[in-house]
């Protein structure tokens, strides 16, 4: 098992890409805390993967916007479990609209949900991988962390962001032995995907199965969707790296879409 006696929180994962992180990490053996949202959700797929085993994984309520409830959740982990090994900033939504009609309000929910959110996780779980003199900071970009699209101003503004706050953070832990990595997916079939597939028809007045076909994957090499599983292979792919050597860097999984 890669991450026997690692401890990992993971934002957002009461469904999509961060439910299937906490899958896997589970299935190597790691005790994950599933912050969420929406915390029904996030303790009922806690009982679920506990049941799977053989690491185990517990549900709490956070809004990654929160300073508070960050701080809260990263505390109640160290306290609960003696250590944080492995932290993902994954929580996200998207809002899709012409720059002309975005609300101002739409803007600073993006970029307080994607940057606030990483800052916090970031700044909270830094002191205890300080203490150990070692930890795995995890932050879901995107392909458009790489690129733009149109009617996603807020959404590529963040997801860029990230790249420039997981470079100046491996600088600052590297001395301290944290390394902090992006992952960038392409299209991931999620909940999160499925909302803007309507939206995207008629904001381009073009049917949803073009936005599948041309908008979403008409640039990869195989007309494919990236799964959650393939997020969830380089997720652990970081998490479980053996030395410090990988930090700084971000991998891009979306079928060639966009090529380095
Ligand atoms: P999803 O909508 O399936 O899941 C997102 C989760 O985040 C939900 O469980 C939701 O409750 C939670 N969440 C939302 N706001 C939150 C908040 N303020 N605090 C805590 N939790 C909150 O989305 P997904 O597709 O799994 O996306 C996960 C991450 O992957 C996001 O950062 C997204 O931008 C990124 N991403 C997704 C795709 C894709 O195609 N699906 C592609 C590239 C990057």
């Amino acid at each position: 098992m890669k991450l026997e006696n690692r401890v990992a929180v993971v934002t957002g994962a009461a469904g999509g890409i961060g439910l299937a992180i906490a899958r896997r990490y589970v299935a190597e053996g790691a005790t994950v805390v599933i912050a969420d949202l929406k915390a029904e959700a996030a303790q009922a797929a806690a009982r679920e993967l506990s049941a799977q085993g053989p690491g185990k994984a517990i549900g709490i309520a956070m809004d990654v916007a929160s300073e508070e409830q960050v701080n809260d959740g990263i505390a109640r982990t160290i306290k609960d479990y003696g250590r944080l090994d492995i932290a993902i900033s994954n929580a996200g939504i998207q809002i899709v609209n012409a720059v002309e009609n975005f609300s101002f309000a739409d803007w600073k929910r993006m970029l307080a949900i994607h940057l606030d959110g990483a800052f916090l996780i970031t700044k909270a779980a830094i002191p205890q991988m300080y203490k150990q003199n070692a930890g795995s900071l995890i932050y879901m970009g995107s392909v458009h962390s790489k690129l733009a699209s149109p009617l996603k101003s807020a959404y590529v503004t963040a997801k860029h962001g990230l790249m420039g706050l997981a470079r100046t953070i491996a600088k600052e832990a590297g001395p301290h032995g944290v390394r902090t990595n992006v992952i960038c997916p392409g299209f991931v079939r999620t909940p999160l995907v499925d909302k803007q597939i309507p939206e995207q028809a008629k904001a381009l007045g073009i049917s949803e199965e073009q936005v599948i076909k041309k908008v979403m994957l008409g640039d990869t090499v195989d007309g494919e969707f990236t799964t959650v599983e393939d997020i969830a292979e380089l997720a652990l792919f970081f998490a479980a790296f053996p030395s410090n050597a990988l930090t700084g860097q971000s991998v891009v999984a979306s079928h060639g879409w966009f090529m380095n």
